[in-house]
């Protein structure tokens, strides 16, 4: 009975799930740098927005890290606060 309990036939499961992980944890030689706009505009869409952690799989700590960069390259004008057509 409890076995079957534990069964969840409409449990959801995702076929092509792969396990994200933060880049700037594997590769210790990208640096989060906001005179480097090529690394940032990776992270932010078409329109400049930044891209959320649960979209690109950066760990909190780089993604706050990443944040503050592209902020910085913003004021720079390195980077695009908002861009329309
Ligand atoms: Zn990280």
């Amino acid at each position: 009975m409890a076995r079957e309990k534990r069964f969840k036939p409409n449990a959801k499961y995702r076929a092509y799930y792969k396990k994200k992980t933060c880049r700037f944890c594997e590769d210790k030689s990208l640096k989060i740098d906001y005179k480097a706009p090529e690394i940032l505009k990776e992270f932010i869409t078409e329109r400049g927005k930044i891209l959320p952690r649960r979209v690109t799989g950066v760990c909190s700590r780089h993604q706050r890290q990443l944040s503050i960069a592209i902020k910085k390259a913003r004021i720079l004008a390195l980077l695009p606060f908002t861009v329309h057509e």
